[in-house]
């Protein structure tokens, strides 16, 4: 068993924008960091098709191949990049203990969280089929490919009535499909909506299903859960905007959340509660959640875990 057992300086878990940021300094800071990727080896963009908005694509790229470069650039660093998931951590003592697919040791002197989050889907099987070619979970994304288009979103929080604000400057006009009779969102978020005149808010009313040619997205069916009205919407986009949760399941004995799950960092920081723990991307970010905001959380953590490190080293020799 204790054969089994490796010692990292840095372990970096997840591979997202940030993970592979973080990567990518850490590598240079010779913290010699081994990144496990999670089951979504790249993470949320491998999901996405062009991606328009990280600066350095001119041309724009899609997130497959923009996760690709990000990959290759941490590798030609020297970071070890290992395919496997965190099934659990001990962040009890130093080192950090934390177990990869269920068997394998790994003990690190800091440990980089970044593991992302996950948009919450609808569970309709044309809302897969659609994806990345008219559904999208990120209107800040995805809002301008419907330019001067008809588009749907449905949720009812302050992330729906926000994107709805949002795609309502972009496109001709948005139907926001709310299940209740009313908001979740804050009134400041929905008092935004209600005064946007190319918002229509249907209450009380479900999605069915998202409706295309084969190619792209042409309409939504939804159904009043009132009076069992159905009607199909004609829109090129249809976006979902029902929450996220943060994957940080396995830390949550050891590392400060919010009541959703996001964890709690130093503002201005990516320190969290745990000495050599860090986290960045959109673990500890439930506001921005962008590829370029989870790049920069991720330079900051190897720049927090390098600090930390060296602050350590400095104590010991001292
Ligand atoms: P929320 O969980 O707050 O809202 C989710 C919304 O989606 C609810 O209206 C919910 O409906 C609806 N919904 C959930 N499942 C379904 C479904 N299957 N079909 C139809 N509708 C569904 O998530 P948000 O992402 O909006 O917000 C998350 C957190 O982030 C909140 O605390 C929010 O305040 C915060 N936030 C703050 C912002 C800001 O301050 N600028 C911006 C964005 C988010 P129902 O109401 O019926 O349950």
């Amino acid at each position: 068993m204790s054969q089994d057992i490796e010692h990292v300086k840095c372990l970096i878990i997840g591979s997202g924008p940030a993970g592979y940021t973080a990567a990518i300094y850490a590598s240079r800071a010779d913290l010699k960091p081994v990144m496990y990727t999670g089951l979504l080896a790249g993470g949320q963009l491998t999901q996405t098709t062009d991606v328009e908005n990280y600066p350095g694509y001119p041309e724009g790229i899609m997130g497959p191949e923009m996760m690709e470069n990000f990959r290759k650039q941490a590798e030609r660093l020297g970071t070890d990049i290992r395919f496997g998931y965190v099934s659990s951590v001990d962040f009890s003592s130093l080192p950090h203990k934390v177990v990869v697919d269920e068997h394998k040791t790994i003990t690190a002197d800091t440990v980089i969280i970044s593991t992302g989050a996950s948009a919450k889907w609808l569970g309709l099987e044309s809302e897969q089929k659609y994806s990345g070619f008219g559904v999208s979970a990120c209107a800040t994304c995805d809002g301008f490919f419907f330019k001067g288009e008809d588009v749907a979103i449905v949720g009812a929080g302050d992330t729906a009535a926000e994107e709805a604000t949002y795609l309502a400057k972009l496109c001709r006009k948005v139907t926001m499909i709310v299940r209740r009779n009313e908001f979740r969102a804050s009134k400041a978020m929905m008092h935004r909506v209600l005064n946007t005149p190319n918002i229509e808010i249907l209450y009380n009313t479900e999605t069915k299903e998202i409706v295309g040619d084969g190619q792209s997205v042409t309409g939504v069916t939804v159904v009043n859960n009132v009076t069992n009205e159905e009607t199909t919407l004609k829109v090129q986009g249809f976006f979902v905007a029902i929450g996220h949760h943060p994957n940080t399941e396995i830390f949550r004995d050891w590392i400060h959340m919010d009541e959703t799950g996001y964890i709690k960092t130093t503002p201005g920081s990516t320190t969290t509660n745990v000495e050599g723990v860090f986290c960045c991307g959109d673990a500890q970010d439930h506001i921005y959640r962008q590829a370029v905001t989870a790049a920069g959380s991720g330079c900051m953590a190897a720049i927090d875990a390098e600090r930390y490190l060296a602050a350590k080293e400095h104590v010991v020799t001292a």
